[in-house]
């Protein structure tokens, strides 16, 4: 049994939650690669290395005063080696990174080093082998993650070594060149590691013990997801839902190998289960709801529209063309609705109305804003009958106005539309229905 832990930046905020993570490692020997983040807030009002790492670097790029900001980074990593009685100096590695913020090497390069540094006190706290991301971890000369490269190299590498830290969040480009992930991408490090070292689990440590069943600014105490597909996993975190890093799904994935979200400040709760396929029937019918705000719906109409071939080409080439990206189509006999995002498709309104007119010469056009959209997701709905009934007759209780209805054809969601102010209202008569009450 092998496995990759990756910890989040929380988990890592300070001396305290460092010996919290080193008891975790230490409790089981197959934890064998570990994957820090850099050191997050340690309370409410407080700032992430990494944002800091980035607001230095700009002020040392333009020219201003930044010494200030870099003393108080090296001062969250002191206190982190002094909290541990570590015998380790980072003065050297300071040295270089104020050299390299002279020489302007690149905001991808000055946040990187919120993993870089955090890894060396992680693998001298444990006494495990240091491993660079940048020597390991590829892109392409497009800016892409190289993933055969890295696996290549990384397995080889790992091959070598029992037990090691590789930071995460970054990688090297072709020339050398230190690049980062998009933020949050320490999970995705985690789950290359994880697929070149061909683990059995991703363990990904957080704050939080796994996914809850809806977002609790919304429900009260929701409860925990205990097993979640990838798939289901993907249409939760496609409507907002967020734990982990929407690209860390992918390497895993290929291999099968399952993730395991835990919360480092309760290690006992087992936390969710991300798998490929289960046998295990989730506890309720539905596995998660989850939803967005600022949709705008365009309807257009049009007499005949179901026999007129190319028409829904035509409708999708207007959004097209002004680059907005649409997010669901529903259609009728005669009208189709597109929903797009508010804040893209505002500023361009009317070039979008324009060229709808042109290309596809509706009958009429009609648009509606401010509704959001709410996907109810469960591998259980499958094989349940009435689920879609027992969701409109809770929204009708709720006196919830349906504005449009997607379900998609592996019958794993519901998407609803509603206006933006039932929004919080539908969900809740919808958690209500399914884990409450369980009518
Ligand atoms: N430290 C990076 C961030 O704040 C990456 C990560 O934590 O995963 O986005």
């Amino acid at each position: 049994m092998s496995k990759v832990v990756k910890f989040g930046g929380s988990s890592l905020a300070s001396a305290e939650q460092f010996k919290k993570v080193g008891d975790i490692i230490r409790a089981d020997k197959s934890r064998q690669y570990v994957v820090p983040s850099a050191p997050g807030k340690r309370f409410q009002e407080d700032t992430k290395v990494t944002d800091m790492l980035y607001a230095c670097y700009e002020q040392a790029e333009n020219g201003k005063e930044y010494k200030k900001a870099l003393a108080a980074i090296t001062a969250r990593y002191q206190e982190i080696i002094d909290g541990l009685n570590l015998s380790l100096s980072l003065n050297d590695e300071f040295k270089t990174i104020e050299k390299k913020f002279k020489e302007k090497a690149g905001k991808d390069y000055a946040a990187s080093r919120g993993e870089y540094l955090n890894g060396i006190i992680m693998a001298a706290y444990l006494g495990y082998e240091f491993i660079d991301a940048a020597a390991v971890i590829f892109f392409n000369e497009e800016g892409n993650f190289d993933a055969d490269k890295t696996d290549e190299v990384l397995s080889e590498r790992l091959s070598s070594c029992g037990k090691a830290v590789i930071p995460g969040f970054y990688g090297a480009m072709p020339d050398g060149t230190v690049k980062t992930f998009s933020r949050g991408g320490s999970d995705v490090t985690g789950s290359i590691v994880a697929k070149a070292a061909m683990v059995d689990v991703y363990e990904n440590w957080t704050d939080v013990s796994g996914f809850l069943i809806a977002d609790p600014r919304i429900i009260q105490n929701p409860e925990g997801i205990d097993v979640i597909t990838y798939r289901e996993l993907r249409e939760l975190s496609y409507m907002g839902a967020t734990v982990l890093h929407e690209d860390a799904i992918f390497p895993v994935r290929q291999k099968g190998i399952p993730i395991n979200i835990r919360n480092t400040n309760a290690p006992d709760d087992s936390g969710t289960w991300i798998v490929g396929s289960t046998c295990q029937k989730s506890k309720y019918v539905i596995t998660g709801i989850a939803g967005k705000r600022g949709f705008c719906s365009v309807n257009i109409e049009k007499d005949m529209m179901n026999a007129e071939i190319g028409f829904g080409r035509k409708v999708l080439h207007a959004f097209e063309e002004n680059g907005i990206s649409f997010e669901h189509v529903p259609s009728g006999i005669d009208t189709m609705t597109v929903f797009v995002h508010q804040d893209e498709f505002i500023h361009k309104e009317q070039k979008v109305v324009a060229g709808l007119h042109r290309l596809a010469q509706p009958d009429a056009i009609e648009i509606e804003s401010d509704l959001a959209l709410i996907a109810v997701v469960g591998r259980g709905m499958k094989s349940t009958r009435g689920t879609a009934g027992r969701i409109f007759s809770a929204l009708a209780h709720a006196n919830v106005n349906v504005k449009m209805i997607d379900q998609g054809s592996s019958e794993l969601n519901i998407i609803i539309g509603v206006a933006d102010e039932d929004f919080e209202t539908a969900i809740k008569a919808i958690y209500d229905i399914f884990v409450i009450t369980r009518i």
